[in-house]
């Protein structure tokens, strides 16, 4: 079978809706929470140099940067075409390059030509360096891209939160760039106390958090479920994080070659404002927002909210079908979606939550589902009498539904 039949009967075969494999990502840096359904015996599949898989990366035409050693399609989503003998697979980037409209809508290939987003689970068992994503006027003198981010953190996934719950944003009201400064010219003597001038919160399963590009961020170790755009610019701005030392060359990571070494840039590249901002909570945390009147909802055998929707460039849902409910979804955008709880079926689709995944094993946790499936309506059913279906569900740019 060729890849643009397989991409077509997958497509056909869900009636827009494909099914997808599990990608998942290693980082050598960083050490697995081993929150996200891996084998024990499997954090390491990829051997001990290439770190251990702390991520899972969902609906992602963007391969993952992981130096020399990142293997072929690495961070890239497949599609799962399986009818009796018949089996294939082809990348979702390029069933969205012959699909164009058809998959991802009209609206966004207009846009875009791609999908610009991509969500993950982050599963850290500590806390990363402070570190800033560029915004596009920065980006772009590298030839990339800005990055907005924003979490949500999954009850299901976090039973514990490892060794430090709590992130850092921004700089605490009141400091001035003088200090900061102070804090980069100072990055290759140790500590260089970023985090001294800067304020941690406390995280909450079922809550999340808006971080706009220029902002600086110290990620704590909760399993995060992370939606973005994709792009994987970024600068790391702490030279120490707990007993881990942060090699210089992530300091000047994505600076333009006539700006290396310039520390003026890297201060050019921080939002004041938004670091600064007294009401960074207020502003930046997002509870979850119903989408309309829960009571309402509730009756229908439903509850849909709104888990991300301060960025433009994506936005996410959280929704759980109700014991035994058959409910009927509509949604004005594509969007890709992963399973946190339950069991049923989504249109033609059987749909479970594995409780442990070996690695290179299929599932039917994670789908695809078409701008023109999506606005038809996607119906679930949950077939458990005591579980709800919870799934997250993640858009790309200006989801209509979202105003
Ligand atoms: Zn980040």
């Amino acid at each position: 079978m060729t890849q643009t039949g397989i991409i077509k009967k997958a497509f056909d075969q869900g009636q827009g809706i494909v099914r997808l494999a599990p990608t998942w990502v290693p980082r050598s840096f960083c050490v697995p929470g081993r929150r996200i359904k891996l084998h024990p015996d499997d954090y390491y599949a990829l051997g001990g140099v290439r770190g251990g898989i702390d991520e899972r990366w969902f609906s992602s035409t963007t391969p993952a940067d992981n130096g020399p050693l990142t293997s072929e399609n690495e961070g890239l989503s497949f599609i799962v075409f399986e009818h009796g003998s018949e089996r294939g697979r082809a990348l979702l980037r390029d069933a969205v390059a012959e699909l164009k409209g058809t998959l991802v809508g009209e609206r966004i290939w207009k846009e875009h030509q791609c999908w610009p987003m991509y969500s993950k689970f982050f599963d850290n068992k500590g806390a990363l360096p402070h570190h800033v994503h560029h915004r596009d006027e920065h980006a772009a003198l590298t030839g990339q891209k800005g990055k907005p981010e924003a979490y949500y953190f999954p009850p299901q996934a976090n039973n514990y939160g490892a060794d430090f719950p709590y992130t850092f944003f921004g700089f605490v009201p009141g400091t001035t760039k003088d200090q900061v400064r102070e804090c980069l010219v100072n990055f290759t003597k140790g500590d260089n106390k970023i985090t001294s001038i800067s304020q941690a919160y406390r995280l909450d399963p079922g809550t999340g958090w808006d971080v706009p590009p220029g902002v600086l961020h110290a990620p704590g170790s909760l399993c995060t479920y992370e939606p973005q755009k994709a792009s994987d610019v970024f600068a790391m701005y702490q030279s120490l994080t707990g007993d881990a030392i942060v090699p210089e060359e992530l300091l000047w990571k994505n600076t333009p070659a006539n700006r290396m070494k310039d520390v003026d840039y890297l201060m050019e590249v921080i939002d004041w404002d938004l670091n600064v901002d007294p009401k960074f909570r207020q502003n930046r945390f997002m509870a979850p927002r119903p989408v309309q009147s829960v009571k309402k909802m509730e009756a229908a055998g439903y509850i849909d909210k709104w888990i991300c929707y301060k960025a433009d460039a994506f936005s996410a849902k959280e929704l759980t079908i109700l014991p035994g409910a058959t409910v009927t979804m509509k949604d004005a955008a594509a969007y890709g979606m992963i399973m946190m709880q339950g069991h049923g079926k989504m249109g033609v689709w059987d749909i479970e939550t594995p409780s442990l995944i070996r690695y290179g094993q299929l599932t039917h946790d994670e789908f695809f589902v078409s701008e023109s499936a999506a606005k038809a309506g996607v119906t679930i059913k949950n077939t458990s009498k005591t579980d709800p279906i919870v799934m997250l569900k993640h858009f790309g740019p200006g989801n209509p539904d979202l105003c």
